[in-house]
C-alpha cells in the first residue's frame, strides 16, 4: 500500500552511472578504462595499479554508456521528475569530476535553454538535458490536468561557491556578488533561503526565460570573477502547487536539479593559496552530501543536514519521503581512471 511504498522510499537513493563518449583527443591518445559488466555493472581498469587491484567492479541502479542519448536518459528519469506534480519532493543531482558530462546531462549541449526548447511545439533539441526536458514535461502534465487543477510554478536558482550563496534570480543592480545569508529557513515545509528570490512562471515560456536569466547572471559573475563554472554548485528548484478546482485541496511538490562542482581531487603539490582553499571547500561540501546519505542509509536518527549550506538547501529533497537520484558522470578515458574510480566509489556507496 501507499504507506509501505513510502517507507520503502525512505532514505533510498537511486544511483545511475553515465559514462560519456570519448572525445577526439582522447580517442587518439588514450584507451577506454570503463567496461560494462552485465546490465548494471561496470569495471574500471586502472593503469596506475598492479593486478589484481587494477580492475575494480561497481554496481549501479542503471548504467548509460558511450552514445546513450539524452532522450534515452530522460526516458528513465521522466516518471521520477513528474512525481513532483503529485506532491513529491524530487532531487536529481549530477556528481563527477570536471569534464565528465554533468552539465551536459543536466542542462545539455550548450547555449541558452530557449534554443533547446521549441516554444510552439514543445519539442526539445536532441542535445537538451534533464533541466529543459523536465520543464517541458511538467508543463505538458499541468496542461493536461488544467481542467481539474489550477497550478502555480515557482522557480529559484542559486549558485554555491565556497560557502557563499549567490541568488541567480535576484536583480543585480550593482556589481557586487549577491551573497544571500543562508538561514535554516522553511517556507510551507520546504527548505528555503531567507530573502531568496522565488519567481512565478505562468507558462513554459516564462520558465525558460527565467532559467536563461539565471544562467546568464551566473556566466556574467564568472567572467567578472574569472572563475570556472565547474568549481561551483548550481541548484535549480521548481516548486509546484496545484489546487483542485472542486475541493480546493492543495498539493505541493518540489523538483530540485543540481549540477555539482567537479569532484576531482586536487594534487596538493603544485596548487597553493586560493586554489587549494577552493578545492578544500568543494571537498567539504561533497563529503557533506556523502555523510547525509550515509546517515540515511544507516537509518541514523541524526542526519547531518546542517553541517553544510549545500545539504541544508537539499534537506527537503534527500531522505524522508523525497525521491533522490544521483547521476554519477564519468570520463571513459584511461587518463582519468583514478578519478573515475573515485567517483564510482562515492556513487556506489550511496546506493
Ligand atoms: P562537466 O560539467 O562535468 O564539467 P561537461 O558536461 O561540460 O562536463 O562535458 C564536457 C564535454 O564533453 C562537453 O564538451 C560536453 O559537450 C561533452 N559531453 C559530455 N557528455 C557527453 C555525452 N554524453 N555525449 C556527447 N558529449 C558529451
Ligand atoms: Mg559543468
Amino acid at each position: 500500500d501507499l504507506h509501505n511504498a513510502l517507507e520503502d522510499l525512505k532514505g533510498r537513493i537511486r544511483v545511475y552511472l553515465r559514462v560519456r563518449p570519448m572525445n577526439e583527443k582522447e580517442k587518439t591518445a588514450h584507451e577506454v578504462c570503463c567496461e560494462r559488466s552485465g546490465q548494471t555493472g561496470v569495471v574500471v581498469k586502472r593503469p596506475d595499479r598492479k593486478p589484481p587491484q587494477d580492475r575494480q567492479h561497481f554496481e549501479f541502479d542503471r548504467v548509460f554508456a558511450g552514445e546513450a542519448a539524452q532522450d534515452a536518459v530522460f526516458a528513465d528519469v521522466k516518471a521520477l521528475v513528474l512525481s513532483c506534480v503529485d506532491g513529491f519532493n524530487v532531487c536529481i543531482f549530477a556528481y563527477g569530476q570536471s569534464g565528465s558530462g554533468k552539465t551536459y546531462t543536466m542542462a545539455g549541449g550548450g547555449g541558452p535553454v530557449r534554443d533547446a526548447v521549441d516554444l510552439e511545439s514543445w519539442a526539445v533539441a536532441a542535445s537538451a538535458g534533464v533541466i529543459p526536458r523536465s520543464c517541458v514535461e511538467i508543463f505538458r502534465v499541468l496542461d493536461e490536468r488544467a481542467a481539474l487543477n489550477s497550478y502555480e510554478v515557482e522557480l529559484s536558482m542559486y549558485e554555491l561557491y565556497r560557502d557563499a550563496l549567490r541568488d541567480l534570480l535576484a536583480d543585480r543592480k550593482d556589481k557586487k556578488p549577491l551573497s544571500v545569508k543562508l538561514a535554516q529557513h522553511t517556507r510551507d515545509g520546504l527548505a528555503a533561503v531567507e530573502g531568496g528570490v522565488c519567481r512565478q512562471a505562468k507558462s513554459l515560456e516564462e520558465l525558460v526565460a527565467l532559467l536563461d536569466k539565471g544562467l546568464e547572471q551566473r556566466a556574467v559573475a564568472h567572467t567578472e570573477l574569472n572563475a570556472e563554472s565547474s568549481r561551483s554548485h548550481l541548484l535549480v528548484s521548481i516548486v509546484l502547487t496545484s489546487t483542485n478546482r472542486r475541493s480546493g485541496k492543495k498539493t505541493r511538490g518540489k523538483l530540485m536539479l543540481v549540477d555539482l562542482a567537479g569532484s576531482e581531487r586536487v594534487e596538493k603539490s603544485g596548487v597553493q593559496g586560493d586554489e587549494l582553499k577552493e578545492a578544500a571547500s568543494i571537498n567539504k561540501s561533497l563529503s557533506a552530501i556523502g555523510d547525509v546519505i550515509a546517515a540515511l542509509s544507516q537509518k541514523s536518527k541524526h542526519v547531518p543536514y546542517r553541517n553544510h549550506p549545500l545539504t541544508m538547501l537539499m534537506s527537503d529533497s534527500i531522505g524522508g519521503t523525497a525521491k533522490t537520484l544521483m547521476i554519477v558522470n564519468a570520463s571513459p578515458s584511461s587518463e582519468h581512471a583514478s578519478e573515475t574510480a573515485n567517483s564510482l566509489t562515492f556513487g556506489s556507496r550511496c546506493k
